[in-house]
Protein backbone atom coordinates (compact mmCIF):
# COMPACT_ATOMS: atom_id res chain seq x y z
CA UNK A 1 0.00 0.00 0.00
CA UNK A 2 1.48 3.28 -1.02
CA UNK A 3 0.71 5.69 1.79
CA UNK A 4 1.22 9.35 -0.43
CA UNK A 5 1.24 10.18 -4.16
CA UNK A 6 3.86 13.12 -6.13
CA UNK A 7 6.58 10.00 -5.78
CA UNK A 8 7.77 11.78 -8.88
CA UNK A 9 10.34 13.17 -6.83
CA UNK A 10 12.38 9.90 -6.23
CA UNK A 11 10.77 7.36 -8.36
CA UNK A 12 11.54 7.13 -12.24
CA UNK A 13 9.11 6.90 -14.80
CA UNK A 14 8.60 3.05 -16.30
CA UNK A 15 7.33 1.15 -18.61
CA UNK A 16 6.49 -2.90 -18.05
CA UNK A 17 9.45 -4.49 -20.26
CA UNK A 18 8.71 -4.82 -23.86
CA UNK A 19 9.45 -8.33 -24.98
CA UNK A 20 12.59 -8.23 -26.85
CA UNK A 21 12.66 -7.77 -30.69
CA UNK A 22 14.15 -10.80 -31.77
CA UNK A 23 11.20 -12.87 -29.66
CA UNK A 24 8.19 -10.74 -31.12
CA UNK A 25 9.13 -10.30 -34.66
CA UNK A 26 8.45 -14.15 -34.46
CA UNK A 27 4.96 -14.10 -33.33
CA UNK A 28 1.60 -11.66 -33.21
CA UNK A 29 1.53 -11.58 -29.96
CA UNK A 30 1.25 -8.00 -27.72
CA UNK A 31 4.50 -6.56 -27.33
CA UNK A 32 4.17 -5.46 -23.69
CA UNK A 33 2.83 -6.87 -20.99
CA UNK A 34 0.97 -5.54 -18.12
CA UNK A 35 2.41 -4.34 -14.92
CA UNK A 36 2.78 -6.52 -11.91
CA UNK A 37 0.26 -4.80 -9.12
CA UNK A 38 2.91 -3.16 -7.07
CA UNK A 39 4.46 -1.96 -10.45
CA UNK A 40 0.93 -0.31 -10.98
CA UNK A 41 0.64 0.68 -8.00
CA UNK A 42 4.55 2.53 -7.64
CA UNK A 43 4.36 4.13 -11.10
CA UNK A 44 0.58 5.13 -9.82
CA UNK A 45 1.57 6.65 -7.40
CA UNK A 46 4.09 9.45 -9.07
CA UNK A 47 1.14 11.62 -10.31
CA UNK A 48 1.31 15.47 -9.30
CA UNK A 49 -2.46 15.21 -8.61
CA UNK A 50 -2.48 19.02 -9.85
CA UNK A 51 -5.61 21.34 -9.47
CA UNK A 52 -6.16 21.23 -13.18
CA UNK A 53 -5.61 17.92 -14.35
CA UNK A 54 -4.63 18.84 -17.96
CA UNK A 55 -4.78 14.62 -19.20
CA UNK A 56 -7.93 14.32 -18.34
CA UNK A 57 -8.40 17.64 -20.55
CA UNK A 58 -6.88 16.24 -23.59
CA UNK A 59 -8.32 13.17 -22.80
CA UNK A 60 -11.48 12.62 -25.74
CA UNK A 61 -13.01 10.83 -22.46
CA UNK A 62 -12.48 13.00 -20.08
CA UNK A 63 -11.77 10.36 -17.59
CA UNK A 64 -11.01 10.93 -14.16
CA UNK A 65 -7.49 10.33 -14.14
CA UNK A 66 -6.07 11.47 -11.21
CA UNK A 67 -8.71 10.43 -9.29
CA UNK A 68 -8.16 6.63 -10.26
CA UNK A 69 -4.37 6.89 -10.58
CA UNK A 70 -4.49 7.75 -6.32
CA UNK A 71 -6.95 4.95 -5.95
CA UNK A 72 -4.29 2.68 -7.59
CA UNK A 73 -1.77 3.85 -5.59
CA UNK A 74 -3.64 2.72 -2.47
CA UNK A 75 -4.41 -0.68 -3.99
CA UNK A 76 -8.32 0.38 -4.17
CA UNK A 77 -8.61 -1.09 -7.54
CA UNK A 78 -12.10 -1.94 -7.60
CA UNK A 79 -13.25 1.44 -7.30
CA UNK A 80 -10.30 2.70 -9.86
CA UNK A 81 -11.81 0.72 -12.04
CA UNK A 82 -15.65 1.31 -11.28
CA UNK A 83 -13.99 5.16 -11.59
CA UNK A 84 -12.72 4.46 -15.01
CA UNK A 85 -15.78 2.56 -16.52
CA UNK A 86 -18.21 5.64 -15.75
CA UNK A 87 -16.26 6.77 -18.71
CA UNK A 88 -14.89 4.62 -20.84
CA UNK A 89 -16.70 1.85 -22.14
CA UNK A 90 -13.26 -0.18 -22.51
CA UNK A 91 -10.43 1.08 -20.48
CA UNK A 92 -8.49 -1.82 -21.19
CA UNK A 93 -8.50 -1.19 -24.84
CA UNK A 94 -8.08 2.68 -24.62
CA UNK A 95 -4.94 2.02 -22.13
CA UNK A 96 -3.51 -0.41 -24.66
CA UNK A 97 -4.12 1.56 -28.02
CA UNK A 98 -4.36 5.18 -27.56
CA UNK A 99 -1.46 6.65 -28.92
CA UNK A 100 -0.73 8.40 -25.03
CA UNK A 101 2.06 10.72 -26.00
CA UNK A 102 -0.46 12.73 -27.79
CA UNK A 103 -3.40 12.63 -25.95
CA UNK A 104 -3.09 12.33 -21.83
CA UNK A 105 0.73 11.80 -21.83
CA UNK A 106 1.08 14.30 -24.13
CA UNK A 107 4.00 17.08 -22.93
CA UNK A 108 1.10 19.74 -22.88
CA UNK A 109 -0.98 17.31 -20.72
CA UNK A 110 1.22 16.20 -17.92
CA UNK A 111 3.20 18.75 -15.49
CA UNK A 112 5.65 16.28 -14.99
CA UNK A 113 6.58 16.17 -18.25
CA UNK A 114 6.92 19.74 -18.50
CA UNK A 115 9.06 19.62 -15.35
CA UNK A 116 11.31 17.32 -16.87
CA UNK A 117 10.35 14.29 -15.33
CA UNK A 118 8.75 12.15 -17.67
CA UNK A 119 4.64 11.86 -17.72
CA UNK A 120 2.91 9.58 -15.40
CA UNK A 121 2.27 5.82 -17.40
CA UNK A 122 -1.72 6.86 -17.36
CA UNK A 123 -2.20 4.31 -20.50
CA UNK A 124 -0.28 1.18 -18.82
CA UNK A 125 -2.29 1.95 -15.65
CA UNK A 126 -5.10 2.73 -17.22
CA UNK A 127 -4.95 -0.87 -18.99
CA UNK A 128 -3.36 -2.66 -15.55
CA UNK A 129 -7.14 -1.15 -14.27
CA UNK A 130 -9.04 -2.67 -16.62
CA UNK A 131 -6.83 -6.21 -16.94
CA UNK A 132 -7.22 -6.62 -12.95
CA UNK A 133 -11.06 -5.94 -13.06
CA UNK A 134 -11.41 -8.91 -15.98
CA UNK A 135 -9.33 -11.18 -13.72
CA UNK A 136 -11.29 -10.61 -10.82
CA UNK A 137 -14.76 -10.50 -12.11
CA UNK A 138 -15.94 -7.45 -11.90
CA UNK A 139 -17.01 -6.97 -15.50
CA UNK A 140 -20.53 -7.30 -15.77
CA UNK A 141 -22.58 -7.26 -18.20
CA UNK A 142 -25.46 -4.08 -18.57
CA UNK A 143 -28.38 -5.67 -18.69
CA UNK A 144 -31.35 -3.64 -18.49
CA UNK A 145 -33.65 -2.59 -15.59
CA UNK A 146 -36.66 -2.16 -17.60
CA UNK A 147 -37.10 -2.76 -21.18
CA UNK A 148 -38.40 0.35 -23.10
CA UNK A 149 -40.13 -1.78 -25.87
CA UNK A 150 -37.77 0.32 -28.42
CA UNK A 151 -35.24 -0.98 -30.10
CA UNK A 152 -32.24 0.51 -32.30
CA UNK A 153 -30.71 -0.70 -35.07
CA UNK A 154 -26.87 -0.17 -35.34
CA UNK A 155 -24.89 -0.14 -38.24
CA UNK A 156 -20.77 -0.89 -37.94
CA UNK A 157 -19.70 -3.00 -34.80
CA UNK A 158 -16.27 -0.88 -34.27
CA UNK A 159 -15.62 0.90 -31.07
CA UNK A 160 -18.15 3.43 -31.97
CA UNK A 161 -20.60 1.38 -32.32
CA UNK A 162 -20.26 -0.70 -29.54
CA UNK A 163 -20.15 1.80 -26.82
CA UNK A 164 -23.66 3.16 -28.18
CA UNK A 165 -24.93 -0.79 -28.21
CA UNK A 166 -23.78 -0.66 -24.65
CA UNK A 167 -25.16 2.43 -23.41
CA UNK A 168 -28.77 1.75 -25.15
CA UNK A 169 -28.74 -1.37 -23.76
CA UNK A 170 -28.09 -0.29 -20.57
CA UNK A 171 -30.90 2.26 -20.89
CA UNK A 172 -33.29 -0.71 -21.92
CA UNK A 173 -33.72 -0.76 -25.45
CA UNK A 174 -32.91 -3.98 -27.60
CA UNK A 175 -30.14 -3.25 -29.64
CA UNK A 176 -29.17 -4.61 -32.84
CA UNK A 177 -25.59 -4.68 -34.63
CA UNK A 178 -25.32 -5.00 -38.37
CA UNK A 179 -21.99 -5.40 -40.17
CA UNK A 180 -20.31 -6.88 -42.89
CA UNK A 181 -17.41 -8.80 -41.13
CA UNK A 182 -18.14 -11.77 -39.02
CA UNK A 183 -17.55 -10.63 -35.79
CA UNK A 184 -18.08 -7.51 -33.44
CA UNK A 185 -15.00 -4.87 -33.17
CA UNK A 186 -14.52 -3.05 -36.30
CA UNK A 187 -10.60 -1.80 -37.06
CA UNK A 188 -10.11 -2.86 -33.51
CA UNK A 189 -10.62 -6.88 -34.61
CA UNK A 190 -9.95 -6.29 -38.03
CA UNK A 191 -7.16 -3.22 -38.84
CA UNK A 192 -5.36 -2.88 -35.32
CA UNK A 193 -3.00 -5.41 -35.80
CA UNK A 194 -2.79 -8.17 -32.16
CA UNK A 195 1.13 -6.77 -31.73
CA UNK A 196 -0.69 -3.84 -30.37
CA UNK A 197 -4.12 -5.66 -29.11
CA UNK A 198 -4.77 -9.42 -28.86
CA UNK A 199 -8.14 -10.26 -29.83
CA UNK A 200 -9.19 -11.80 -27.20
CA UNK A 201 -9.25 -8.11 -25.50
CA UNK A 202 -12.18 -7.24 -27.72
CA UNK A 203 -13.90 -10.67 -28.24
CA UNK A 204 -14.23 -10.47 -24.30
CA UNK A 205 -15.97 -7.37 -24.67
CA UNK A 206 -17.70 -8.83 -27.42
CA UNK A 207 -19.41 -11.40 -25.57
CA UNK A 208 -20.42 -8.72 -22.77
CA UNK A 209 -22.95 -7.38 -25.14
CA UNK A 210 -24.04 -10.26 -26.28
CA UNK A 211 -24.69 -11.40 -22.46
CA UNK A 212 -26.00 -7.75 -21.74
CA UNK A 213 -28.55 -8.93 -24.69
CA UNK A 214 -27.31 -7.18 -27.31
CA UNK A 215 -27.83 -9.03 -30.88
CA UNK A 216 -25.53 -8.96 -33.38
CA UNK A 217 -25.71 -9.59 -37.19
CA UNK A 218 -22.80 -10.60 -38.99
CA UNK A 219 -22.13 -10.35 -42.85
CA UNK A 220 -25.13 -7.52 -43.61
CA UNK A 221 -23.22 -5.06 -45.63
CA UNK A 222 -25.27 -1.76 -45.92
CA UNK A 223 -25.94 -1.45 -49.40
CA UNK A 224 -25.56 -4.32 -50.11
CA UNK A 225 -28.56 -7.35 -48.35
CA UNK A 226 -29.07 -4.56 -46.02
CA UNK A 227 -31.16 -1.76 -46.76
CA UNK A 228 -31.76 1.78 -44.68
CA UNK A 229 -35.58 2.06 -45.49
CA UNK A 230 -35.44 -1.99 -44.34
CA UNK A 231 -33.98 -1.14 -41.38
CA UNK A 232 -36.04 2.38 -40.69
CA UNK A 233 -38.70 -0.04 -40.40
CA UNK A 234 -37.73 -2.58 -38.11
CA UNK A 235 -36.19 -0.27 -35.62
CA UNK A 236 -37.77 3.34 -34.01
CA UNK A 237 -33.82 4.60 -34.62
CA UNK A 238 -30.86 3.88 -36.53
CA UNK A 239 -27.24 4.88 -36.06
CA UNK A 240 -25.08 4.04 -39.16
CA UNK A 241 -21.29 3.98 -37.65
CA UNK A 242 -19.58 2.35 -40.31
CA UNK A 243 -16.39 3.75 -40.11
CA UNK A 244 -14.17 5.17 -42.74
CA UNK A 245 -12.57 2.77 -44.80
CA UNK A 246 -11.78 3.74 -48.54
CA UNK A 247 -8.30 4.34 -49.15
CA UNK A 248 -7.00 7.35 -50.21
CA UNK A 249 -5.52 6.85 -53.89
CA UNK A 250 -1.52 6.59 -54.68
CA UNK A 251 -2.37 8.98 -57.68
CA UNK A 252 1.24 7.86 -59.49
CA UNK A 253 1.68 5.43 -62.53
CA UNK A 254 1.82 2.37 -61.73
CA UNK A 255 -1.00 1.63 -59.29
CA UNK A 256 -2.40 -1.01 -61.25
CA UNK A 257 0.38 -3.35 -61.03
CA UNK A 258 -0.26 -6.48 -59.40
CA UNK A 259 1.69 -6.42 -55.75
CA UNK A 260 0.07 -2.72 -55.13
CA UNK A 261 -2.37 -2.80 -52.25
CA UNK A 262 -4.10 -0.41 -49.56
CA UNK A 263 -2.95 -1.17 -46.01
CA UNK A 264 -6.90 -1.65 -45.14
CA UNK A 265 -6.82 -5.25 -47.70
CA UNK A 266 -2.97 -5.59 -46.09
CA UNK A 267 -3.97 -5.86 -43.03
CA UNK A 268 -7.59 -7.16 -42.75
CA UNK A 269 -6.27 -10.11 -44.49
CA UNK A 270 -3.27 -10.86 -41.92
CA UNK A 271 -6.39 -10.51 -39.50
CA UNK A 272 -8.68 -12.77 -40.72
CA UNK A 273 -6.14 -15.65 -41.05
CA UNK A 274 -4.59 -14.68 -37.13
CA UNK A 275 -8.51 -14.92 -36.21
CA UNK A 276 -9.10 -18.05 -38.46
CA UNK A 277 -11.41 -16.83 -40.62
CA UNK A 278 -8.99 -17.61 -43.41
CA UNK A 279 -6.19 -20.45 -43.14
CA UNK A 280 -3.37 -18.04 -44.75
CA UNK A 281 -3.12 -14.49 -45.38
CA UNK A 282 -4.52 -13.79 -48.64
CA UNK A 283 -1.98 -11.43 -48.98
CA UNK A 284 1.15 -12.02 -47.53
CA UNK A 285 4.85 -10.21 -47.12
CA UNK A 286 6.78 -13.38 -46.83
CA UNK A 287 9.93 -13.46 -48.85
CA UNK A 288 9.05 -9.97 -50.47
CA UNK A 289 10.75 -6.79 -50.28
CA UNK A 290 7.88 -4.69 -48.91
CA UNK A 291 7.48 -1.26 -49.43
CA UNK A 292 4.93 0.95 -47.44
CA UNK A 293 4.16 4.38 -48.19
CA UNK A 294 2.65 6.81 -45.43
CA UNK A 295 3.88 7.93 -42.34
CA UNK A 296 0.93 7.72 -40.30
CA UNK A 297 -0.04 4.62 -37.64
CA UNK A 298 -1.15 2.64 -40.11
CA UNK A 299 1.75 2.65 -41.99
CA UNK A 300 3.64 2.08 -38.61
CA UNK A 301 0.86 -0.98 -38.21
CA UNK A 302 1.75 -2.25 -42.25
CA UNK A 303 5.54 -2.12 -41.33
CA UNK A 304 5.76 -4.18 -38.50
CA UNK A 305 2.73 -6.66 -40.34
CA UNK A 306 5.31 -7.57 -43.17
CA UNK A 307 8.70 -7.60 -40.51
CA UNK A 308 6.45 -10.33 -38.80
CA UNK A 309 5.34 -12.10 -42.07
CA UNK A 310 8.88 -12.72 -42.35
CA UNK A 311 9.43 -10.24 -45.93
CA UNK A 312 12.93 -10.09 -47.19
CA UNK A 313 12.76 -6.29 -46.15
CA UNK A 314 10.61 -3.57 -45.20
CA UNK A 315 11.09 0.24 -46.14
CA UNK A 316 8.66 2.92 -45.08
CA UNK A 317 8.95 5.73 -47.65
CA UNK A 318 7.44 8.89 -46.19
CA UNK A 319 7.74 12.35 -47.37
CA UNK A 320 8.51 14.42 -44.44
CA UNK A 321 10.88 13.99 -41.54
CA UNK A 322 10.76 12.28 -38.27
CA UNK A 323 9.86 15.35 -36.28
CA UNK A 324 6.54 15.89 -39.01
CA UNK A 325 5.27 12.67 -39.39
CA UNK A 326 1.63 12.16 -38.29
CA UNK A 327 1.94 8.80 -36.33
CA UNK A 328 3.13 8.44 -32.87
CA UNK A 329 6.92 8.37 -32.21
CA UNK A 330 6.61 5.16 -30.25
CA UNK A 331 5.18 3.59 -32.99
CA UNK A 332 8.00 4.64 -35.40
CA UNK A 333 10.13 3.85 -31.99
CA UNK A 334 8.84 -0.32 -32.03
CA UNK A 335 9.32 -0.57 -36.28
CA UNK A 336 12.66 0.48 -36.36
CA UNK A 337 13.32 -1.81 -32.94
CA UNK A 338 12.48 -4.70 -34.98
CA UNK A 339 14.03 -4.33 -37.91
CA UNK A 340 12.50 -1.82 -40.30
CA UNK A 341 14.16 0.51 -42.19
CA UNK A 342 12.68 4.59 -42.49
CA UNK A 343 13.31 6.27 -45.82
CA UNK A 344 12.20 9.82 -44.68
CA UNK A 345 11.77 12.46 -46.84
CA UNK A 346 11.44 10.21 -50.36
CA UNK A 347 8.74 10.89 -52.06
CA UNK A 348 7.74 7.87 -54.42
CA UNK A 349 6.89 9.39 -58.32
CA UNK A 350 5.99 6.08 -60.02
CA UNK A 351 5.79 2.30 -59.90
CA UNK A 352 7.43 -0.45 -62.17
CA UNK A 353 7.25 -3.87 -63.60
CA UNK A 354 10.81 -3.32 -64.29
CA UNK A 355 13.65 -4.56 -61.83
CA UNK A 356 15.72 -2.28 -60.22
CA UNK A 357 19.27 -3.67 -61.69
CA UNK A 358 17.29 -3.53 -65.19
CA UNK A 359 15.89 -0.01 -65.11
CA UNK A 360 19.86 1.24 -64.81
CA UNK A 361 20.62 -0.21 -68.43
CA UNK A 362 16.88 0.74 -69.54
CA UNK A 363 16.01 4.13 -68.19
CA UNK A 364 13.31 4.14 -70.78
CA UNK A 365 11.75 0.64 -69.77
CA UNK A 366 9.77 2.05 -66.80
CA UNK A 367 6.82 -0.37 -67.88
CA UNK A 368 3.68 -0.67 -65.73
CA UNK A 369 2.26 -4.19 -66.85
CA UNK A 370 2.42 -7.08 -65.04
CA UNK A 371 3.52 -7.03 -61.03
CA UNK A 372 5.49 -4.26 -59.08
CA UNK A 373 9.00 -4.81 -59.11
CA UNK A 374 10.58 -1.42 -58.40
CA UNK A 375 9.30 2.11 -56.41
CA UNK A 376 11.15 5.49 -58.03
CA UNK A 377 10.77 7.72 -55.65
CA UNK A 378 12.67 11.30 -55.06
CA UNK A 379 13.95 13.33 -52.26
CA UNK A 380 12.53 16.06 -50.89
CA UNK A 381 12.84 19.11 -48.37
CA UNK A 382 10.67 20.72 -46.24
CA UNK A 383 9.56 24.45 -47.29
CA UNK A 384 7.11 26.72 -45.57
CA UNK A 385 3.50 25.92 -46.78
CA UNK A 386 1.81 28.69 -48.77
CA UNK A 387 -1.22 28.05 -46.71
CA UNK A 388 0.02 27.78 -43.09
CA UNK A 389 -0.01 24.48 -41.63
CA UNK A 390 2.74 21.33 -41.72
CA UNK A 391 6.22 22.18 -43.48
CA UNK A 392 5.56 21.10 -47.00
CA UNK A 393 7.66 18.81 -48.96
CA UNK A 394 9.32 19.69 -51.88
CA UNK A 395 11.22 17.74 -54.22
CA UNK A 396 15.32 18.27 -54.49
CA UNK A 397 15.90 18.02 -58.06
CA UNK A 398 18.12 15.68 -59.71
CA UNK A 399 17.54 13.29 -56.44
CA UNK A 400 15.45 10.08 -57.93
CA UNK A 401 16.17 6.95 -56.78
CA UNK A 402 14.63 3.58 -57.29
CA UNK A 403 14.73 0.65 -54.63
CA UNK A 404 13.45 -2.77 -55.17
CA UNK A 405 9.77 -3.91 -54.49
CA UNK A 406 7.72 -6.89 -54.78
CA UNK A 407 4.83 -5.79 -52.50
CA UNK A 408 3.81 -2.19 -52.22
CA UNK A 409 1.63 -0.80 -49.65
CA UNK A 410 -0.41 2.25 -50.00
CA UNK A 411 -0.78 3.38 -46.34
CA UNK A 412 -1.88 7.34 -46.76
CA UNK A 413 -4.80 7.05 -45.13
CA UNK A 414 -9.01 6.59 -45.84
CA UNK A 415 -11.59 8.25 -46.21
CA UNK A 416 -15.73 7.64 -45.43
CA UNK A 417 -17.02 5.75 -47.75
CA UNK A 418 -20.14 7.90 -49.89
CA UNK A 419 -23.22 7.34 -48.01
CA UNK A 420 -25.25 7.99 -51.25
CA UNK A 421 -24.73 4.72 -52.93
CA UNK A 422 -25.03 2.88 -49.78
CA UNK A 423 -28.45 4.42 -48.55
CA UNK A 424 -30.16 4.88 -51.92
CA UNK A 425 -29.54 8.55 -52.22
CA UNK A 426 -31.08 9.26 -48.71
CA UNK A 427 -28.31 9.92 -46.50
CA UNK A 428 -25.70 13.24 -47.78
CA UNK A 429 -22.20 13.44 -47.09
CA UNK A 430 -20.61 16.85 -46.11
CA UNK A 431 -18.47 18.99 -48.42
CA UNK A 432 -15.69 17.53 -45.93
CA UNK A 433 -16.63 13.93 -47.30
CA UNK A 434 -18.05 12.76 -43.64
CA UNK A 435 -22.11 11.82 -43.40
CA UNK A 436 -23.66 15.02 -43.11
CA UNK A 437 -25.37 15.12 -39.72
CA UNK A 438 -26.81 18.03 -36.99
CA UNK A 439 -23.67 18.87 -34.85
CA UNK A 440 -25.85 18.46 -31.21
CA UNK A 441 -28.44 15.90 -32.61
CA UNK A 442 -25.99 13.79 -34.67
CA UNK A 443 -29.25 13.23 -36.88
CA UNK A 444 -28.75 13.03 -40.25
CA UNK A 445 -31.98 14.47 -43.03
CA UNK A 446 -33.64 11.33 -42.29
CA UNK A 447 -35.56 11.45 -39.56
CA UNK A 448 -34.27 8.78 -37.11
CA UNK A 449 -31.21 8.30 -38.70
CA UNK A 450 -27.78 8.94 -36.64
CA UNK A 451 -24.01 8.96 -37.12
CA UNK A 452 -21.29 8.13 -34.95
CA UNK A 453 -17.56 7.46 -35.26
CA UNK A 454 -15.38 7.96 -37.90
CA UNK A 455 -18.09 8.08 -40.48
CA UNK A 456 -18.77 11.30 -39.10
CA UNK A 457 -15.49 12.64 -37.48
CA UNK A 458 -13.34 10.94 -40.47
CA UNK A 459 -10.54 9.53 -39.64
CA UNK A 460 -9.85 8.97 -36.33
CA UNK A 461 -9.28 7.24 -33.05
CA UNK A 462 -10.50 4.63 -30.92
CA UNK A 463 -11.24 7.03 -27.95
CA UNK A 464 -12.47 9.38 -30.20
CA UNK A 465 -15.07 6.65 -31.46
CA UNK A 466 -15.97 5.08 -28.46
CA UNK A 467 -16.75 9.26 -26.87
CA UNK A 468 -18.70 9.07 -30.52
CA UNK A 469 -20.38 6.31 -29.34
CA UNK A 470 -21.49 7.34 -26.10
CA UNK A 471 -22.33 10.79 -27.32
CA UNK A 472 -24.44 9.30 -30.24
CA UNK A 473 -26.36 7.32 -27.75
CA UNK A 474 -27.79 10.07 -25.42
CA UNK A 475 -28.97 11.93 -28.74
CA UNK A 476 -30.71 8.15 -29.55
CA UNK A 477 -32.16 8.07 -26.05
CA UNK A 478 -33.69 11.99 -26.29
CA UNK A 479 -34.96 10.68 -29.72
CA UNK A 480 -36.93 7.58 -28.54
CA UNK A 481 -37.77 9.33 -25.28
CA UNK A 482 -39.89 11.95 -27.36
CA UNK A 483 -41.15 9.39 -30.18
CA UNK A 484 -42.36 7.42 -26.96
CA UNK A 485 -43.84 10.51 -25.60
CA UNK A 486 -45.75 11.74 -28.74
CA UNK A 487 -47.25 7.79 -29.00
CA UNK A 488 -48.58 7.88 -25.35
CA UNK A 489 -50.19 10.87 -25.87
CA UNK A 490 -53.58 10.15 -26.53
CA UNK A 491 -54.79 11.60 -29.87
CA UNK A 492 -57.64 14.22 -30.21
CA UNK A 493 -59.62 11.56 -32.29
CA UNK A 494 -59.42 9.16 -28.79
CA UNK A 495 -59.77 12.07 -26.32
CA UNK A 496 -63.25 12.80 -25.17
CA UNK A 497 -64.47 16.15 -26.08
CA UNK A 498 -62.85 18.58 -24.44
CA UNK A 499 -65.32 20.31 -21.71
CA UNK A 500 -64.98 23.91 -22.27
CA UNK A 501 -64.56 24.62 -18.42
CA UNK A 502 -60.91 25.83 -17.50
CA UNK A 503 -59.94 24.43 -14.32
CA UNK A 504 -61.48 20.92 -15.22
CA UNK A 505 -59.16 21.38 -18.54
CA UNK A 506 -56.10 20.94 -16.41
CA UNK A 507 -56.23 17.67 -15.82
CA UNK A 508 -57.08 16.86 -18.98
CA UNK A 509 -53.42 14.22 -20.10
CA UNK A 510 -54.18 15.37 -23.80
CA UNK A 511 -53.14 18.83 -23.17
C1 LIG B 1 -4.67 0.16 -39.49
C2 LIG B 1 -5.28 1.04 -38.47
C3 LIG B 1 -4.68 1.12 -37.23
C4 LIG B 1 -5.23 1.92 -36.26
N1 LIG B 1 -4.62 1.98 -35.05
C5 LIG B 1 -5.19 2.71 -34.07
C6 LIG B 1 -4.61 2.75 -32.79
O1 LIG B 1 -3.58 2.14 -32.54
N2 LIG B 1 -5.22 3.47 -31.84
C7 LIG B 1 -6.38 4.14 -32.07
O2 LIG B 1 -6.93 4.75 -31.16
N3 LIG B 1 -6.95 4.14 -33.29
C8 LIG B 1 -6.37 3.44 -34.29
N4 LIG B 1 -6.94 3.43 -35.53
C9 LIG B 1 -8.18 4.19 -35.75
C10 LIG B 1 -9.38 3.48 -35.13
O3 LIG B 1 -9.30 2.09 -35.37
C11 LIG B 1 -10.67 4.04 -35.67
O4 LIG B 1 -10.67 5.43 -35.46
C12 LIG B 1 -11.88 3.45 -35.00
O5 LIG B 1 -11.90 2.05 -35.10
C13 LIG B 1 -13.16 4.03 -35.61
O6 LIG B 1 -14.24 3.41 -35.00
P1 LIG B 1 -15.66 3.32 -35.73
O7 LIG B 1 -16.50 2.52 -34.82
O8 LIG B 1 -16.11 4.65 -36.13
O9 LIG B 1 -15.39 2.52 -37.08
P2 LIG B 1 -14.68 1.13 -37.42
O10 LIG B 1 -13.85 0.65 -36.31
O11 LIG B 1 -14.05 1.36 -38.72
O12 LIG B 1 -15.90 0.14 -37.57
C14 LIG B 1 -16.81 0.28 -38.61
C15 LIG B 1 -17.48 -1.05 -38.87
O13 LIG B 1 -18.44 -0.85 -39.90
C16 LIG B 1 -18.40 -1.97 -40.78
N5 LIG B 1 -18.87 -1.54 -42.10
C17 LIG B 1 -18.26 -0.72 -42.98
N6 LIG B 1 -19.03 -0.56 -44.06
C18 LIG B 1 -20.14 -1.29 -43.87
C19 LIG B 1 -21.31 -1.54 -44.64
N7 LIG B 1 -21.51 -0.96 -45.83
N8 LIG B 1 -22.24 -2.37 -44.14
C20 LIG B 1 -22.08 -2.97 -42.92
N9 LIG B 1 -20.98 -2.77 -42.15
C21 LIG B 1 -20.04 -1.93 -42.63
C22 LIG B 1 -16.96 -2.39 -40.79
O14 LIG B 1 -16.85 -3.76 -41.14
C23 LIG B 1 -16.54 -2.13 -39.35
O15 LIG B 1 -16.70 -3.29 -38.55
C24 LIG B 1 -6.40 2.66 -36.54
C25 LIG B 1 -6.99 2.60 -37.80
C26 LIG B 1 -6.42 1.80 -38.76
C27 LIG B 1 -7.03 1.75 -40.12
S1 LIG C 1 -8.69 6.96 -22.80
FE1 LIG C 1 -6.74 7.25 -23.89
S2 LIG C 1 -6.35 9.46 -23.70
FE2 LIG C 1 -7.91 8.94 -22.15
S3 LIG C 1 -6.73 8.45 -20.26
FE3 LIG C 1 -7.04 6.52 -21.35
S4 LIG C 1 -5.18 6.26 -22.56
FE4 LIG C 1 -5.28 8.44 -21.98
Amino acid sequence: MVDRMQKYVSLERRMADKRKPKDRNRDHLEILPDYAPEEASAQASRCEQCGTPYCQVFCPLHNNIPDWLKMTAEGRMEEAYRLAQATNNFPEICGRICPQDRLCEAKWACTLEQAGHGTVTIGAVERHIGDTAWAKGWVKPRRPVRLTGQSVGIVGAGPAGMAAAEELRAAGHEVHIYDRHARMGGLMSYGIPEFKMEQKIVARRSALLIEAGVKFHGDQVLGGNLALDDLRQSHEAVVLAYGAHSARRLDIPGTDLAGVISAMDYLVSSSRALIGETPAPEIDAAGKWAVVIGGGDTAMDCVRTAVRQGAAGVTCLYRRDRANMPGSSREVAHAEEEGAAFDWQSQPEALSDVPVEVIASQPEGFGQSGAVRTVRAHRTELVISETGGRLAPSKVPGSDFEIAADLVINALGFMVEDAGPLTSGRVAMSARGRIDADSSSRMTAVDGVFVAGDARLGPSLAVWAIREGREVAAQVMHFLANTALAQSRPTTASCPPTPLVADQKEDRPCD
